[in-house]
């Protein structure tokens, strides 16, 4: 059972478990079906007109002394799919991360140029997405950003498997196996805030872990992710209407 989830989950794309009647209205960033109707766009995601969503400008943040994320990530990836939106990878099961005494379970990551949140103003050439669930099937997304320089060898290898043909699963062959820690900054200081899937239904109470620190791709890799998606794939900035961000 958990693995035939797996399967959709993978097919399906970011929204993991908001998988309900609703992936049949499609969605982009661009035209009729453009971010700003999104929640007019069906019944089930007027949630993205909703006053806690994701991305915001990460500024003004208050110290609460944030407790270590306890990141436990043994996993590998396992499998990759264009899913039209975004590059996603599965992971096999067994990595987690803690938050508010909990353990979330790595499920899937994915990519989005340029970056969707911004830090004190500031947008990066792209932002990698950890989607995380706990056993009541909440959400907490760590986002890493990087920023150009080096090429990221473990990206360079997760591209040389990257499918062009959209909603085709393919299973990643590398070298060494992939895992997820390879796509964390050494030193993982973060933002937190409470907001939403970033693409409809834009659910919300998700709980935001952004990473201070950006990890360095190439343009190279940069543009190759962009050619094959063919659009940029990010949200434009929402309000934080009030909402506190803590580090
Ligand atoms: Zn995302």
């Amino acid at each position: 059972m958990l693995k035939k989830m797996g399967f959709l989950m993978t097919l399906i794309g970011c929204n993991v478990y908001s998988m309900a009647a609703d992936q049949t209205t499609s969605w982009s960033y661009h035209g009729n079906s453009a971010p700003e109707y999104w929640g007019i766009l069906a019944p089930e995601y007027a949630t993205c007109n909703g006053y806690n969503q994701t991305p915001i400008n990460i500024t003004g943040s208050i110290d609460a002394q944030l407790p270590n994320l306890n990141i436990d990530y043994p996993s590998h990836a396992h499998t990759i799919i264009n899913n039209g939106h975004t590059i996603q990878i599965a992971y096999t099961d067994g990595s987690s991360i803690e938050v508010d005494g909990e353990r979330f379970a790595l499920k899937q990551m994915h990519f989005h140029t340029p970056s969707e949140n911004h830090i004190e103003g500031q947008s990066f050439p792209m932002e990698l997405h950890l989607v995380h669930a706990n056993a009541a099937g909440a959400l907490a997304v760590i986002g890493v950003m990087f920023e150009y320089g080096q090429a990221h060898p473990q990206l360079k290898q997760l591209w040389q498997n990257m499918p062009k043909t959209k909603n085709q699963p393919k299973v990643i062959h590398t070298p060494n196996p992939i895992i997820a820690t390879e796509f964390l900054p050494k030193k993982q200081d973060y933002y937190r805030f409470s907001g939403s899937l970033t693409t409809p239904p834009c659910s919300e109470g998700v709980r935001w872990l952004v990473m201070k620190q950006p990890l360095q791709a190439s343009k190279d890799q940069i543009q190759q992710f962009d050619e094959v998606m063919g659009t940029h794939t990010n949200r434009p900035l929402q309000n934080l209407n009030g909402r506190m961000i803590v580090h």
